[in-house]
C-alpha cells in the first residue's frame, strides 16, 4: 500500500521511540530527508505526497542500520557543530555538544589576538578548528590530523563552510615532535583520544561498534596524548601562547598538573553544560618571563 511522507515519518518515529532512542523525532526526520534527498522544509511541504518505492526501501534500510546501533550521523553523512553543517564519515568522531565548550573557550581567546595562528591537533572532522576560524575572523587555522580518511573530511568541511582562505589541512601525527617549518602558533587546541584503553569495551554500542577507536583510545590511563602533546608541542607555541584541551570525565586535575609541570601558567578548568570539568587551558610563559614574575 502506498504511504505518504508524513505517515512514513510518523511510523519511523514510533519505531525509534519504541527502541528507546531519545532523539526519535529529529532522527526520524533526518533519516527520511536523507533517503529522499530532500531538505527539511521540503519534508513538511511534501508530507501528503506518496513516497516512491525506492525511497521507501532506502528508509527501511537506513532504519535497520539505526536500530542495529549505527549513529544517525553516519547514516546521513552530516552533523551540526557550533551552528555549522559538517560532513561526517565513520573515519571521524561525531562532534559532541560537550566539545562546543572547547570551541567557545578557544574562540574567546583567539578573537583577542590579531591574525592569530591556530593549530587544531587531532582535528577529526575539523569541527573545533573550523568553529574557531568562522567566529574569530582574522584567525588562520591549521587542521592537523593523522588519518587520511579523516583529512578528506576536514578538506570537505573547509570547502563546505567557505573557509578555504584561512584554513588549511595537513597530515600531522600529534605524537611526533613538530618540524620547525610549521612555525609558531599563538593557540593550540586539541580534543585528543582520551578514553582509557580498558574502558573501550564498556562504551555504549553506538560508540564502541561504530566510531573510530583511533579517535577514542587514549592509552592505559587515557592520558597518553596529553603527555605527548604537552611535551612535544610546547615549543610550537609562542611565548604567551595558549594550549586548550578537551578532557574526559575525571581527567581535568591530572591534565592541569601535567601542564603546570611543563611550565604553563594561569591554568583554568571549565565545565560543560552538565557541570563536568571538560576543558583545561593554560598559557605558556617563557622561562625568563617566569623568573621575572616570581
Ligand atoms: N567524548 C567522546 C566520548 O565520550 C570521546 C572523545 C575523545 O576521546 N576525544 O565518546
Amino acid at each position: 500500500m502506498p504511504v505518504t511522507y508524513n505517515n512514513m515519518y510518523m511510523d519511523l518515529r514510533a519505531q525509534l521511540r519504541h527502541a528507546g532512542i531519545e532523539g526519535a523525532t529529529v532522527e526520524a526526520r533526518e533519516i527520511v530527508c536523507a533517503a529522499a534527498g530532500k531538505p527539511r522544509e521540503a519534508l513538511y511541504r511534501d508530507g501528503a505526497l506518496y513516497v516512491p518505492p525506492e525511497i521507501e526501501r532506502e528508509v527501511r534500510a537506513l532504519t535497520a542500520r539505526r536500530l542495529a546501533g549505527e549513529p544517525v550521523a553516519y547514516l546521513t553523512g552530516e552533523w551540526e557543530f557550533y551552528g555549522m553543517p559538517l560532513d561526517i564519515s565513520p573515519a571521524v568522531l561525531i562532534p559532541r555538544v560537550d566539545t562546543e565548550v572547547l570551541a567557545e573557550q578557544a574562540i574567546t581567546y583567539v578573537k583577542t589576538v590579531d591574525g592569530c595562528r591556530v593549530l587544531d591537533l587531532c582535528a577529526g572532522s575539523g569541527c573545533v578548528g573550523l568553529a574557531v576560524a568562522k567566529h574569530a575572523e582574522g584567525a588562520r587555522v591549521l587542521l592537523g590530523e593523522i588519518s587520511d580518511e579523516a583529512l578528506k573530511i576536514c578538506r570537505q568541511n573547509v570547502r563546505r563552510n567557505g573557509l578555504g582562505g584561512r584554513v588549511s589541512c595537513m597530515r600531522i601525527d600529534a605524537r611526533e615532535k613538530p618540524s620547525r617549518q610549521l612555525g609558531e602558533f599563538a593557540c593550540i587546541v586539541s580534543n585528543p583520544p582520551y578514553i582509557p584503553s580498558g574502558d573501550i569495551a564498556a562504551l555504549d554500542v553506538t560508540v564502541r561498534d561504530f566510531e573510530p577507536h583511533l579517535a577514542l583510545d587514549g592509552g592505559a590511563d587515557g592520558l597518553d596524548f596529553y603527555r605527548v602533546i604537552i611535551e612535544k608541542w610546547r615549543d610550537a607555541l609562542c611565548t604567551g601562547g595558549r594550549l586548550y584541551f578537551e578532557v574526559g570525565i575525571g581527567q581535568a586535575d591530572a591534565v592541569l598538573r601535567l601542564m603546570r609541570a611543563a611550565g604553563f601558567g594561569d591554568i583554568q578548568i571549565v565545565q560543560d553544560t552538565l557541570g563536568i570539568p571538560r576543558v583545561v587551558f593554560g598559557t605558556l610563559y617563557s622561562d625568563v618571563f617566569q623568573k621575572e614574575a616570581t
